[in-house]
């Protein structure tokens, strides 16, 4: 390569990425890393048997190309929904890609686009706006209230003010954890079919990543007689496979349909796809972790408000506290901790940081942590 020093900038790149960064969690070498809302057990050894044989299976295949529809896998997805949603789905209702960023990444290629614009409730997901940059949709901040609950009249009135083609709904929410009541996305659901009369409506995304870990049951039977509705979910959490990159949707079969004019061809590689179908036969053992994480949560939380922090209530496998109000806010208590060799996570919300649930040991190393650095700054 020649020596010359140019920059991102020098490059003939779109107007709308100049300067901008990209998606960045630190991956950094720490004892205790609780930044990303990572599962922290590893896959069972049994599943880790069943997914070689899959996959020494379907390496005798990969002469050919996978299966373009991963009929099988969606026909998998859609039984566990079935039997954990309270809703009933069939494989065209269900669509799988490369980690639910690239099912959002596919909607918003078939729902948004230039002159197109999304809207979402901050904080919220980060890449929800990136996604919409990267597809050239328009993002709108819509708001939320001080206690980080969806204000569903300020809601309302930002989709009829905006007239939004797609709308996100993170219910739990990252990184804040709370959980949106099902008569609020009827709500925005109603407002945003409402608002965008002229067209066929509006898209309606309930990202559900987090929503095993939740109180409150799934999104998913608002789905009836809601043709513009998507929940969309992921096996990066609940099932410990976020190095699996597999994410999936369920919407009505239309919304399935039309995806199919902007996936790339063979998107899911055989592989993926095997990997994927054996984890979904151990789905109830790894179920049994979920269950663990949520008493963990809940005892980080009960331990964090024992220490004097302020916690939100989470329905996700990650809890947000605070408040850092003093000299280097939220940042600099991030550093201390991970001097303490504890990573959690700063999302830019002011005063605030989200610590994810881990193992038992790793949870008291953080709490100890967070302890120590109370009796610090008083
Ligand atoms: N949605 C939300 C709300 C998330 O927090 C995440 C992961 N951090 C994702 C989607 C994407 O997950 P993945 O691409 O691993 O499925």
């Amino acid at each position: 390569m020649s020596t010359t020093d140019i920059g991102i900038d020098d490059l003939p790149v779109r107007e709308e990425l100049r300067g901008k960064s990209p998606y960045g969690a630190p991956q950094l070498d720490v004892p205790v890393q609780l930044n990303t809302n990572e599962n922290p057990y590893p896959l069972p050894e049994a599943l880790v048997e069943r997914i070689t044989e899959r996959v020494r299976e379907a390496a005798r295949g990969l002469n050919r190309y996978p299966d373009r529809d991963a009929v099988e896998l969606r026909t998998e997805l859609a039984g566990y929904l079935t039997r954990t949603g309270k809703y009933p789905v069939g494989p065209e209702n269900v669509w799988a890609a490369n980690g639910s960023n690239e099912v959002i990444q596919q909607l918003l290629q078939t729902f948004g686009g230039p002159g197109r614009t999304a809207i979402g409730f901050e904080p919220s997901y980060s890449m929800h706006p990136l996604i919409a940059r990267g597809t050239g949709t328009d993002w709108i901040s819509g708001p939320r209230r001080e206690d980080f609950t969806v204000d569903e009249r300020a809601a309302v009135d930002a989709i009829a003010a905006h007239r939004p083609d797609v709308v996100f709904v993170t219910s739990p929410n990252n990184p804040t954890g709370t959980a949106v009541a099902p008569e609020t996305v009827v709500a925005l659901y109603d407002a945003a079919q409402r608002a965008r009369a002229d067209a066929a409506g509006a898209l309606v995304v309930v990202d559900e990543a987090y929503v095993e870990f939740s109180h409150r049951p799934s999104l998913l039977p608002l789905l009836e007689g809601r043709p513009n509705l998507v929940v969309s979910r992921t096996m990066s959490k609940a099932f410990g496979a976020a190095g699996l990159r597999l994410g999936y949707l369920a919407a009505h079969r239309a919304v399935v349909d039309a995806l199919q004019l902007v996936r790339l061809p063979y998107h899911l590689s055989a592989v993926t796809q095997a990997t994927a179908l054996a984890a979904l036969e151990h789905t109830d053992t790894l179920l049994k972790y979920v269950e663990q994480l949520k008493e963990e949560r809940d005892r980080l939380v009960a331990g964090l408000r024992g220490i004097g922090y302020e916690v939100t209530d989470s329905d996700a496998n990650f809890v947000q506290f605070g408040r850092f109000d003093g000299e280097g806010g939220a940042h600099a208590a991030w550093q201390q901790i991970l001097d303490r060799g504890v990573l959690v996570r700063d999302n830019g919300v002011p005063g605030r940081l989200r610590v994810t649930a881990g193992t038992p040991e790793e949870n008291d190393a953080f709490l100890d942590a967070v302890r120590a650095l109370k009796s610090s700054v008083g």
